[in-house]
């Protein structure tokens, strides 16, 4: 049973709301503009989120901390969402395809940390997958493969085996993370389910020409 020393119902609620109100504008029918707008509301609101989980931080409400966390970052996936739409309109497919991975890795994040039962839990990973499915064209992954010869901990800096913390877990409102400073490549493969969406293949050659997968116009020679 988690404890909360601020009642956390009043920053749920807004919560909601705001990604109710959000979640209306994510169509790809809705006004460019006004998709923009929300998206600097969002980084507005955001940005408060960010000062109060300091507060929490300073004042070692750490269940406090990692909720602001997870309330943050799921309306960081829906802004990515939108920013996805609004790309996808300014014909700016790589950036689109981008924001679309992000805001899956992000939110996959708050799935696994939200201390509370998600409303939308299935339904909005759902929802992003069926962005990838309908948007884009199957596209083809690479896996680096490779030996680990440095890495440490995000939270205490310490190397993995003196380090008690667990990757993609909270921690007083920071996402653990092993940050590797040194590695052996092995091998670059091509891979159906990527641990990395960002990590694709990018054009391919075609009666001499270089196609961009996503928009299959020519690339321009000069990159
Ligand atoms: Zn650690």
């Amino acid at each position: 049973m988690m404890v909360f020393i601020e009642n956390p119902n009043l920053l749920i609620e807004e919560f909601n709301k705001m990604s109710a109100i959000s979640q209306k504008k994510a169509f790809i029918t809705v006004g460019i503009e006004i998709q923009k707008e929300e998206i600097e509301i969002l980084e507005n609101y955001r940005k408060e989120l960010n000062n109060l989980k300091k507060d929490f931080v300073v004042r070692n409400l750490e269940n406090e901390a990692n909720l602001v966390y997870c309330i943050e970052n799921s309306l960081l996936a829906i802004q990515y969402e939108l920013q996805m739409l609004v790309n996808i309109k300014e014909d700016k497919m790589n950036e689109a395809w981008g924001n679309l991975v992000n805001a899956q890795v992000i939110y996959g994040t708050v799935i696994r940390n939200f201390p509370f039962k998600l409303e939308t839990e299935k339904g909005y990973l759902e929802r992003l997958s069926d962005y990838e499915k309908l948007l884009f064209p199957k596209l083809h992954f690479q896996s680096v493969g490779g030996i680990i010869k440095n890495s440490h901990c995000s939270i205490c800096n310490q190397k993995p085996n003196k380090c008690i913390h667990i990757k993609g877990k909270l921690y007083n409102g920071e996402l653990c993370c092993r940050i590797i400073t040194e590695i052996e490549l092995e091998e670059i493969s091509l891979v159906e389910n990527p641990a990395n969406k960002h990590c694709r293949i990018i054009s391919i050659e075609h009666n001499g020409k270089k196609i961009d997968v996503l928009t299959l116009r020519e690339e321009s020679t000069n990159t």
